[in-house]
């Protein structure tokens, strides 16, 4: 039980930030920050101000996803997020060197995530997406009990290994008391470029009957595709890159439900 015999102190706002959601995971590389940077495209496209907060202290795929390196400057004390696609970003992987790895230990990340909700010029914004490392640990936790967070997302892939990583997730969210809006199934199918033909590489129907069971919302699957992998890798997050497309589609159904 993560809350205890402790009584945290009461959680700090964030200045003009109204609300803030979470986007975790149990595994890495089941596309998390794929999802938490559509996401983001799909919200500003609803009309909200959104900022894309990149805590994947261990790889940070923001700056890449979209298409944003620079050093972020600082003024009156506040770090000023990079704008990108229209929308803030301010990413851990801004303040490392490339291909130099963070070797802080869990109190000192939990404090530089801190810094970066707090130190950050983000207001106004509607809605932070923060793009958290994958798991349970310092991080998360530090998150859920300092901030006050509007709900979690979670994103899986269909397979078991990823489902049983994202039950303690969202178990971990449930001991923090945090809202779990939901949980989205990526790469639930793959589409083949070529031919069209549909193959559950990684099962089907995971994602859905697991939320069913834990009794959160299933936000919608996301299929596996060539042009989501590319256009991630291009900077143009496939909302922007192809705003008419299946995908972006399912990208605005699952904004709609937050
Ligand atoms: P995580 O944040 O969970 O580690 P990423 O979002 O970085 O995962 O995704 C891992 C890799 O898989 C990236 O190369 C990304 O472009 C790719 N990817 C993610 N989702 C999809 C998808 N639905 N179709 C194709 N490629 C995907």
């Amino acid at each position: 039980d993560l809350s205890a015999g402790r009584t945290p102190p009461p959680p700090e706002q964030v200045d003009g930030v109204k609300h803030i959601i979470a986007v975790g995971s149990g595994k890495g590389g089941v596309g998390k920050s794929t999802v938490s940077a559509n996401l983001a495209l799909a919200l500003a496209d609803l009309g909200l101000k959104v900022g894309i907060l990149d805590a994947d202290i261990y790889g940070p795929s923001q700056p890449k996803l979209m298409g944003s390196n620079g050093r972020p400057v600082a003024m009156n004390e506040r770090l000023i997020p990079i704008a990108a696609h229209g929308v803030k970003v301010m990413s851990v992987g801004f303040l490392m060197e490339e291909n130099r790895a963070l070797v802080w230990r869990g109190p000192i990340l939990a404090g530089a995530l801190q810094q970066m909700l707090h130190d950050v010029a983000w207001a106004p914004l509607d809605v932070l997406i923060v793009d958290l490392p994958p798991g349970t640990g310092d991080v998360q936790i530090t998150l859920t009990q300092k901030t006050p967070i509007t709900g979690a997302v979670i994103v899986t892939t269909p397979q078991d290994v990823a489902l049983i990583d994202a039950r303690r997730a969202i178990d971990m969210f449930h001991q923090t008391e945090t809202p779990v809006l939901g949980l989205v199934e990526n790469m639930s199918t793959h589409i083949c470029t070529s031919c069209g033909n549909e193959d559950d590489v990684f099962g089907h129907g995971g994602g859905e009957a697991e939320a069913k069971v834990q009794g959160i919302p299933f936000l919608g699957a996301l299929p596996l595709t060539r042009v989501l992998r590319e256009t991630s890798d291009s900077g143009t997050p496939i909302v922007r890159a192809m705003p008419d497309g299946p995908e972006a589609l399912r990208f605005a159904e699952i904004a709609q439900k937050l």
